[in-house]
């Protein structure tokens, strides 16, 4: 038998972890610093809800779902998104009856049976957020805030663009969807079969196709915009000025219209140029209406998720240096008398707080010390035959190659002789 992970799902190997870690970290205080809670919700969940919430034309619904009996005949399916599952969980939780306002984020895998590509897997990482209970324009624009501030703080916010919509109510859609049927029927020829065939199911979808030949017909069709009621005009306008009076650059694209059905008015998408096709890292916007579609209480929401396989590719890109492992100290004893005393060492030091590697296979000093290279440890502590008959330990810093000598008694001290 030969083993093989399955197409379009990956390992993240432990050279790479080091960097998943540094970002998750750096996301999870933002999420914190706006005030918000982590959530983690099951992987499985009863097929429903997303077939509900996210609408059966979508592409996620209609083609990429990893959906499956259960033993007793349910219909179960691998999230490939994390919503739908968050408001499930907030109704079934009645989160809404103990505060007005609830502010969740999330971590995890999704799966969606797409061609995989770079950038785009079958099973990959989001992390993302959701604030239920307020209807307000200040409460998209801090949503949009803590999603630009996680790349700012990363340092990335030269290389991504923040593009914000609205795409209205339900029946500003209805309006403009009949005005884009009308648009695209007498120009069908020029579309793409995947657009003929959403001029049928969900014309809105047409908008973000990305095929050339598609582009000039798309370019000059009819703006949401103009379609807008007066409230969610009002909402949208308001959401520009505090973008802009706290200084977070954005542009507005009246073509994005995003994939779910259960959008209402504000979208936005950071997307990057250095990513190929796969350029969106990150999207979101408010979705009003689906907490009462999926038999909760009506309560207004706004999230995003970002892509973390992408922002890890974009951020290996801008900061192409190796994410390592810190090792303080490899212990390198040789001997057995000096291999009981180096794993009594190692976790001396290991209690003072430092990271500690025993070398515990009983190789030469030589290629311990290789290893301790390797690795990259600050320092080495040596200890042979000769060093225990002494009471004493080498300690070599690895980065001087300078060696000293040390009474072992030191050991229960060690952090000051290295500070
Ligand atoms: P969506 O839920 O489609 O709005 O996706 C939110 C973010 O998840 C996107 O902006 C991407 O960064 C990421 N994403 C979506 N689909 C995939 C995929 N198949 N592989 C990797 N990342 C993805």
């Amino acid at each position: 038998m030969k083993v093989k992970s399955i197409r379009g799902f990956r390992d993240i190997l432990p050279e790479e972890i080091k960097r998943w870690h540094f970002i998750e970290e750096k996301c999870r205080k933002i999420f914190e610093k706006y005030g918000f809670s982590e959530i983690r919700i099951p992987i499985l969940e009863q097929t429903d809800i997303y077939t509900s919430g996210l609408g059966d034309t979508s592409d996620i619904v209609s083609k990429e779902m990893y959906t499956f009996e259960d033993r007793d005949g349910t219909s179960i399916t691998l999230r490939p998104e994390g919503t739908a599952g968050v408001v499930r969980s907030f109704i079934e939780n009645s989160m809404g009856k103990k505060s007005p306002v609830n502010k969740l984020y999330y971590s995890g895998m999704m799966f969606r049976h797409e061609r995989p590509q770079k950038g785009r897997y079958r099973g990959f990482n989001q992390m993302g957020a959701e604030c239920f209970g307020s209807e307000s324009a200040y409460c998209d624009a801090d949503i949009i805030s803590m999603l630009w501030s996680i790349f700012s703080e990363l340092e990335l916010n030269n290389h991504v663009k923040l593009e914000i919509n609205s795409i209205g109510t339900s029946e500003d859609r209805a309006k403009f969807r009949e005005e884009l049927v009308n648009y695209f029927e007498p120009q069908k020829d020029n579309l793409c079969d995947d657009c003929k065939r959403k001029l049928d199911t969900n014309p809105l979808r047409i908008l973000d196709c990305k095929v050339e030949t598609c582009l000039t017909t798309i370019g000059k069709a009819p703006s949401i915009l103009d379609f807008l009621s007066i409230d969610s005009k009002n909402h949208f306008e308001k959401i520009k000025f505090l973008l802009e009076k706290i200084d977070i650059p954005f542009t507005v694209n009246p073509k994005i219209v995003r994939g779910l059905d259960y959008y209402t008015d504000t979208v936005f998408e950071l997307t990057t140029d250095k990513l190929g096709s796969q350029n969106a890292v990150g999207a979101g916007g408010r979705y009003d209406v689906l907490v009462k579609q999926l038999g909760g209480p009506d309560t207004p929401a706004v999230g995003f998720a970002i892509g973390l396989e992408r922002l890890i590719l974009l951020h290996e890109q801008v900061f192409p240096e190796e994410y390592r492992q810190n090792v303080d100290i490899y212990v390198a004893s040789l001997g057995e008398k000096a291999l009981n005393e180096g794993i009594y060492i190692s976790n001396i030091l290991r209690k003072q707080g430092l990271n500690v590697e025993y070398g515990f296979d009983k190789k030469s000093f030589k290629s311990q010390l290789k290893r301790a290279n390797k690795i990259n440890a600050k320092y080495t502590i040596i200890i042979g035959e000769d060093e225990l008959d002494r009471n004493v330990f080498k300690l070599r810093n690895m980065k001087l190659s300078e060696e000293k000598e040390y009474s072992l008694d030191e050991i229960e001290n060690f952090i000051n002789l290295i500070s």
